[in-house]
């Protein structure tokens, strides 16, 4: 299958790793956002967060996990926002789930 996030968990292209378990990568976005800004993805394709089953819910409950972990390595003591965009409205342009993780300054009120 070609898809970018799974190349980049397996390696075949390269990405700033900033966390890696059984089920879950993490690598910083090429075009950060704000000072943290990191994707973190299952190692397991999931097209977006509109595939999700009761079937593969516990390898996103994973990503989840990663999460808390992730934000305390890069220092977000003061909070920080997930988002994870889907499909053509939610401009989604990378067709694998995944969960931005923002942080390392106030963030704007505007979430669109
Ligand atoms: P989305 O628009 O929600 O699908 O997010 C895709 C994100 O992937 C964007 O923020 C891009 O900057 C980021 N991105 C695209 N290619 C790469 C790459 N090779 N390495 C790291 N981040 C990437
Ligand atoms: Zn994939």
């Amino acid at each position: 299958m070609d898809c970018l996030f799974c190349a980049i968990k397996d390696g075949q292209i390269p990405s700033q790793k900033v966390y890696e378990d059984e089920y879950v990568y993490a690598f910083r976005d090429i075009n950060p956002q704000a000072p943290v800004h990191v994707l973190v993805i299952p190692k397991t394709h999931i097209p977006s967060a509109d595939a999700v089953t009761e079937e593969n819910a516990p390898l996103v409950a994973k990503v989840f996990c990663a999460i808390p972990k992730i934000a305390a390595a890069e220092g977000l003591t003061n909070g920080y926002r997930l988002i994870s965009n889907v499909g053509k409205d939610g401009c989604q342009t990378v067709p694998h789930l995944h969960v931005h993780l923002l942080g390392g300054m106030k963030l704007t009120e505007k979430m669109n």
